[in-house]
């Protein structure tokens, strides 16, 4: 098994609410070939075949160079003519919501969303349904009963004082947490936390926040990847502290998200050189995250995304529209002057991250959908895009999507299409190379034989060697959206 669950875990008693999923759909062979592919394999090289590639049960068994007169015995045969085949997508900060603003969601429409996007697997950093729930999906989905990506879930902690934290993390271990996702003010909670999550083997990821600690600090107490950037530029002010206007209060959600975009600003880049190194050094993974922002420097595009009239449930959209009490939705008054300060700090940012993957560091895709108009799935390759945009090479952003996520979470089989490795892959129309487009549910335009046809998407995903027909998973969520469209018209009646 790829994940090892503690044995602790096989004494949990009850059945998590959550874990009453549909079966799963995917198949997985004892001998599947994807024939006549070309190759994009993960680790930064560039495309070769085409190829025949054999997969035997979860593995890859061989990969040769296609020959159209060779014969397979096999399960099932993939025709990949005109596809591309690369490993699957690994999202480093996916949480997954069975509910949201209080209304419950289809249990399978986050999972399917991702798996219809190549998404193979999801490191969870925290998930509304708790520890337990996910802990025990992880299971459901390695043992192919339920649809879903490999789940890697990681827990929230949190506590007031040392002695509680480090009992706080001995309970999660027991429950069976792969991780620890931490935000935590107090730096003696902070020292006591990393020393029990080093002893227990438990990797931390971090979304710093504001907090008397910076990234300097936290890399030093040896956090595994920073979430965001927050505490990044925080490590290089000067003054040391944030220079806002003195109105500014960070518990107001339109204060905090606007004027959050002045600190790579405020960042001196000498020093900011320095933080970079020392994460460099210590092996810290940067997962920026980028496209969960993006709302910030262009709102009408964040709102008016094409793809949300057939793929986001209601409930979900309202959700996003500004409203004080929720988190993530204060564009109540979003200027034009905040959109052009978050472009320029885009800018900059961009620039640290493309610099940090310069000197060595290890740079990942994770997409935080859920919150400000940012969908599962489509979220995750809007980061891609993003990542192309901060000056990595599209064979780099797959890098960054596949095998630097393995590196991370520390899958050594996973992420790269190569022999004797997991058979986590995806069948794409179209080459992502060209256009990263080409991974969307909603596919590319394309002009053929004179007339403009829907081309792309993921045709299939195949997680640990089981298939997954990824347009009939996005026709499910389609199909789920009218359902919960014509309720609520039949509602509002
Ligand atoms: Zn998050």
């Amino acid at each position: 098994m790829r994940h090892p669950i503690p044995f602790a875990l096989a004494v949990v008693l009850a059945v998590p609410a959550a874990a009453q999923m549909p079966p799963s759909s995917g198949v997985r062979y004892d001998r599947l070939v994807i024939r006549n592919a070309n190759v994009i394999d993960g680790t930064g090289n560039p495309m070769r075949g085409p190829f025949d590639i054999v997969i035997e049960g979860s593995r890859i068994a061989s990969i040769r160079r296609h020959r159209s007169d060779r014969t397979f015995e096999a399960d099932r045969v993939i025709d990949a003519s005109g596809m591309t085949v690369m490993p699957g997508i690994i999202d480093l900060h996916g949480h997954t919501m069975f509910r949201i603003n209080g209304e419950a969601l289809p249990r399978d429409y986050v999972y399917k969303l991702w798996l219809g996007h190549g998404i193979t697997t999801i490191r969870d950093p925290g998930s509304g349904a708790g520890i337990d729930t996910m802990v025990h999906h992880a299971r459901l989905s390695l043992r192919n009963e339920i649809t879903a990506p490999t789940i890697i879930p990681y827990a929230t902690v949190f506590a007031d004082t040392p002695e509680e934290i480090r009992e706080r993390v001995r309970d999660l271990v027991r429950r069976g947490a792969q991780g620890l996702k931490v935000f935590q003010n107090r730096p003696d909670v902070w020292d006591a936390l990393a020393d029990e999550a080093r002893r227990q083997g438990l990797p931390i990821a971090t979304d710093m926040k504001i907090q008397e600690y910076d990234a300097l600090d936290v890399t030093r107490l040896g956090v595994r990847t920073i979430e965001h950037w927050y505490g990044i530029p925080d490590a290089a002010i000067p003054s040391g502290v944030q220079d806002f206007p003195d109105f500014y209060s960070y518990d107001n959600e339109l204060d905090r998200f606007r004027w959050a975009a002045d600190l790579w600003r405020q960042a001196d880049p000498d020093r900011l050189s320095a933080v970079i190194d020392s994460m460099v050094a210590r092996g810290v993974t940067w997962d920026p995250t980028f496209a969960v922002y993006e709302a910030n420097r262009d709102l009408t595009r964040a709102r008016n995304l094409p793809w949300f009239e057939e793929y986001a449930m209601p409930n979900v959209l309202a959700f996003f529209e500004p409203d004080p009490r929720r988190h993530g939705s204060y564009h109540f008054d979003w200027t034009t002057a905040d959109e052009i300060m978050w472009r320029n700090s885009y800018r900059i940012w961009m620039h640290w991250v493309r610099e940090f993957a310069n000197r060595g560091g290890n740079v990942t895709v994770g997409s935080d959908a859920g919150f400000i108009y940012h969908l599962y799935g489509f979220g995750t390759i809007r980061e891609m895009e993003l990542h192309q945009e901060a000056g990595f090479h599209p064979l780099e952003v797959i890098q960054h999507a596949t095998s630097n996520g393995a590196r991370a979470l520390g899958l050594e089989q996973t992420g790269v299409i190569r022999p004797g490795f997991e058979a986590d892959l995806i069948v794409v129309d179209g080459n992502p190379l060209h256009n990263l487009k080409v991974l969307y549910g909603t596919g590319v335009e394309a002009y053929e034989n004179g007339q403009l046809v829907r081309r792309g998407g993921v045709q299939f995903t195949i997680k640990d060697g089981i298939v997954f027909d990824a347009q009939a998973l996005l026709a499910d969520v389609r199909e789920m959206v009218r359902r919960a469209k014509e309720d609520v018209a039949d509602a509002t009646r």
